[in-house]
């Protein structure tokens, strides 16, 4: 039997290491490769169904050309030349009517370290117009810590030193193999653990202490957290004075949360949050995983990651033995940053960023600030790809299709993601996607998205290139672990499929790009990015390195705040400078959301959107009868006493409505929510059902974007991040009725 290492990525984990067991071409199974540093403990079950996947007829095999209306199911096969030919020819088109500008490209969760072929050919067409889900997810994370910090804080756990693990809006038991492994070796080892989520969740129900907070109040919390710390002298005043800038401007600000606001905003006693402070203070140092809760909660999703950030560094755990660690690049390896070729995009057009006058902060105005400190610090390969840190405002992009104001975007590309599932308020991007003149979809399956594109074009999987875990490409810690591709790209007559770098590099090429493309194929960037490190091990492909030994480990060590940070002042920023800068407020604060108006009034629960639910990943796997079989419907869970006054029972099928729209899921009864919330799952659609419009493989079913709001009013101030949790996220809910649609009888269509 042949084995191949490679790097998993049936989730945006960080590319896990598996072994790939082969006889005649096909997967006899899939096995972690325990040796390496990046895998998902025990807690994963997505790789043992590698096969099911790459054999599946739902993948897509050939380019496929639009031939009936928008979303009509026609479609033919055409070659890929035909194909990058059209594309390309229709770009120009656009462009010379239109400008560059108005191509715009969709990016979802990282699914390998491609991304910065997209952004390269964006720069080099001339477009600053790439968005994505990083607006709501790790990408605050990052942009937060490098305007912190200067680069990005890992966790440096240690069984003797470290003193308490905090998941803060994380749920790692269904989204994160890898930190719930580390989460229940830390309670084996003794370390105290703390959760803060507003649902009692696993990790919830084994930690040694919940905190139960009402939804998006997260910012709140850790103020008035502060506010006590500060107050009873439990800060580290010493590292405090050397390090950090800004501590006295707090000690005034934190005034404004004294544990009796505090605690009516977060629902917790004042005696609860005045052992949850203490718990916190006497147990450092200390790491904390945040999770995408707070990124998902405007108006506070940037002051809520702030605030949790400085409260750490006040407590002296930053830069510190056991707890949290200021890493950077990987010496001698090329970071995505520096792949982008970022400089070639003009002022002039960056400014044509849609959004960015108003969010400031993930967009080109902030990045160019935090690009500066860290270009000083580290040079080329320094850790603020623009992929992560720099988006166009998906909301204003849409609406920008809709309405050609402040110009017309008339193409898109959507590679690496669903939009029709994944952003908010799916009707009005449904509406855009079907008004634009080129919307072209490279995937791995038939979509919902891919079945109103123009050009449907099939992608290469995690098992068909080589490939590395996109948090040490991007530079955030300096740990390179690779992958071999473990399968052909393409098999005459069963498959065509290209990766990410190559559709880029040949679009582009046929746009006048070539010699900004040198490495003829993915493999070869690998060369490229790793030439330091293969000569150092005196290796020359990725097959000789990733058997000899799959990563290279950097270390991170403490004493970078002694060094002087990446960061204007130099020291840990409580007080921002480069928010400052912006237009922001310099300081972490909390701002209680608008009360809902107007049709909003009559909706009276809280809905947690999108929590994570294994196997599936976002969107993605509800063609695979082995994930079906695991978790077949989607559920709303609902507190017992909240579905009693509804007259809803277990099982029940329920509306969940919004003055923006309706969709239905399953019910479940529990005790481990507030009254006022309910939790919901996204990513819902139905390969069975039919793929013509309207269904869209069941689409609008059960889709809870179809009841979510991205008005640009309700996104985050900072960030433009919309709202999937907190108090904008607001729904009530109703027993579908018979004759209001069976969910178990579901048509099929062969289109
Ligand atoms: S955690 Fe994600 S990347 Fe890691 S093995 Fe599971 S699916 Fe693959």
């Amino acid at each position: 039997m042949d084995v191949k290492f490679s790097s998993c990525y049936f989730c945006s984990s960080r590319g896990c290491a598996v072994k790939v067991y082969l006889e005649e071409g096909r997967i006899k199974r899939v096995a972690v490769d325990t040796g390496a540093p990046i895998v998902p403990g025990a807690h994963c079950v997505r790789p043992s169904l590698a096969g099911e996947y790459q054999e599946h007829p739902f993948r897509l095999d050939f380019p496929m050309k639009r031939t009936g209306g928008r979303g009509e199911n026609k479609f033919t096969r055409i070659s890929w030349d035909q194909a990058l030919e059209e594309i390309a020819g229709k770009m120009v088109s656009l462009k010379n009517r239109y400008g560059a500008e108005t191509i715009a490209t969709s990016s979802g969760t990282g699914r390998g370290a491609w991304e910065f072929a997209k952004t390269r050919f964006m720069n080099l067409f001339g477009s600053p117009n790439r968005f994505g889900a990083v607006t709501v997810c790790y990408g605050p994370r990052i942009m937060v810590w490098l305007t912190t910090f200067g680069g990005a804080l890992v966790s440096d756990r240690k069984k003797d030193l470290t003193r308490l693990v905090t998941l803060w809006g994380r749920n790692p038991h269904e989204g994160g193999p890898h930190t719930w492994s580390s989460f229940l070796k830390a309670k084996k080892e003794g370390i105290s653990t703390m959760v803060v989520d507003s649902r009692f969740t696993e990790p919830a129900r084994q930690a040694d202490r919940w905190v139960p907070i009402r939804p998006g109040t997260d910012a709140a919390l850790a103020l008035g957290m502060m506010h006590i710390i500060i107050r009873e002298g439990w800060h580290d005043a010493g590292f405090v004075k050397r390090f950090a800038s800004g501590f006295e401007d707090l000690k005034e600000r934190v005034r404004d949360y004294p544990p009796e606001r505090v605690s009516a905003i977060c629902g917790l006693s004042q005696d609860d949050l005045l052992d949850t402070a203490r718990f916190f203070a006497v147990r450092q140092p200390s790491n904390i995983t945040i999770g995408v809760a707070s990124e998902h909660s405007p108006p506070n999703s940037i002051q809520a990651v702030r605030a949790i950030n400085v409260l750490l560094s006040i407590c002296g755990s930053v830069d510190t033995p056991g707890g949290m660690l200021i890493a950077g690049p990987s010496e001698d390896f090329v970071t995505d940053a520096a792949m982008e070729l970022n400089s070639v995009l003009s002022p002039e057009q960056r400014a044509k960023q849609i959004g960015a006058g108003k969010f400031r902060f993930l967009s080109y105005p902030g990045w160019e600030l935090v690009e500066e400190q860290v270009r000083k610090k580290f040079g080329e390969n320094h850790p603020a790809g623009v992929y992560l840190t720099c988006m166009a405002h998906a909301p204003s992009v849409f609406r920008a299709m809709l309405t050609g104001d402040p110009y017309p975007v008339r193409g898109l590309f959507v590679s690496g993601s669903n939009p029709l599932l994944s952003h908010g308020n799916t009707k009005l991007v449904y509406d855009a996607l079907m008004s634009l003149d080129l919307l072209v979809t490279l995937d791995l399956t038939w979509t919902p998205t891919a079945m109103i594109s123009d050009y449907v074009l099939p992608a290469a999987g995690w098992l068909e290139r080589p490939d590395m875990g996109n948090f040490c490409s991007i530079g955030a810690y300096p740990l390179v672990q690779l992958g071999e591709a473990a399968l052909p790209d393409s098999v005459k007559g069963r498959y065509e499929r290209y990766d990410d770098y190559r559709f880029w590099r040949e679009l582009g090429c046929r746009l006048g790009q070539e010699e900004q493309w040198p490495q003829e194929t993915f493999e070869k960037v690998w060369e490229y990015r790793m030439a330091g490190i293969f000569r150092k091990r005196k290796v020359k492909t990725v097959g000789e390195f990733v058997r000899q030994q799959r990563w290279e480990q950097g270390s991170v060590e403490p004493g970078r705040c002694a060094e002087g940070l990446a960061t204007p002042s130099k020291k840990i920023e409580i007080k921002s400078v480069i928010f400052k800068t912006l237009g922001y407020d310099p300081l972490p604060s909390y701002t209680e959301p608008d009360p809902p108006e107007g049709k909003w009034k009559k909706y009276h629960l809280l809905n947690l959107s999108g929590v994570r639910t294994m196997p599936y990943h976002h969107s993605e796997y509800r063609h695979l009868e082995g994930f079906r079989r695991i978790h077949p419907d989607p559920i709303v869970e609902i507190p017992v006493d909240t579905a009693r006054r509804h007259l809803i029972a277990d099982g029940d099928w329920v509306w969940i409505e919004t003055p923006v729209g309706r969709c239905r899921q399953k019910a479940r009864l529990v005790t481990t929510l507030p009254p006022d919330c309910i939790s919901t799952q996204h990513g819902w659609w139905f390969p069975e059902m039919p793929a013509k419009a309207p269904s869209l493989f069941g689409l609008w079913e059960s889709n809870i974007n179809v009841t979510t709001d991205d008005d640009p009013e309700k996104c985050d101030p900072i960030s433009g991040g919309w709202p999937f949790k907190g108090q904008y996220m607001r729904c009530r809910i109703r027993k579908v009725q018979r004759g209001g649609g069976d969910m178990e009888k579901k048509g099929k269509d062969e289109g």
